[in-house]
């Protein structure tokens, strides 16, 4: 009894090194050397945040914060349209009457606070904002050990420090 002869798949116009895979299976095991290499005696995936730290990309979008203006007073109206824009519903904000002093603005926060557990630094927060009020910067997450390390109140998003993220770019909006 004859037995069929099985050919290799092949594709249309594939040479004949393509049909017998050996370079590509070489070429496959050349990658996972120069990873192997990489990761014993090259730069590392991985460090032990937050002892240790990557540079941080230009434009990574990271801790928010609240800011102020050249009186020292937050800049939020307490508006609600950060909170409205979040899709993670992570923005909490109580509004209060602003101080009679205050001729510019009708409301501020009594209370704003920000989830960075939910947070998904989306940026559509500071998009949102018609004051500038609410920021993304370029620096790394909070840590913590406790889900109320990372619930910051408005004292706390007001005093971050810390470089400011570039404005988006137009075709990052859409
Ligand atoms: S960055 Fe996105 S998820 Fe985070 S607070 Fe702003 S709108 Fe919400
Ligand atoms: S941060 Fe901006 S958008 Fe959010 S409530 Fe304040 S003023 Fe409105």
């Amino acid at each position: 009894m004859e037995h069929p002869v099985h050919e290799l798949p092949t594709a249309p116009g594939e040479s004949f090194w393509e049909k017998l895979y050996l370079p590509e299976i070489a070429r496959g095991l050349g990658h996972t050397l120069k990873h192997m290499v990489n990761t014993l005696f090259g730069k590392p995936f991985t460090v032990q945040y937050p002892e240790q730290k990557l540079g941080l990309k230009p434009g990574y979008r990271g801790i928010i914060r609240l800011t102020k203006d050249a009186e020292g007073r937050e800049k939020c109206v307490a508006c609600f349209l950060c909170a409205t824009a979040c899709p993670a519903e992570c923005i909490r904000i109580v509004a209060e009457p602003a101080p009679a002093a205050w001729k510019d603005r009708d409301k501020r926060p009594a209370q704003f606070e920000l989830n960075f557990l939910r947070c998904i630094n989306c940026g559509f927060c500071e998009e949102a904002c018609p004051c500038e009020a609410i920021e993304l910067i370029e620096e790394y997450f909070p840590v913590g050990t406790t889900r109320q390390e990372f619930i910051w109140d408005k004292a706390k998003l007001l005093s971050i420090d810390g470089r400011r993220n570039k404005p988006l770019e137009p075709a990052r909006r859409t």
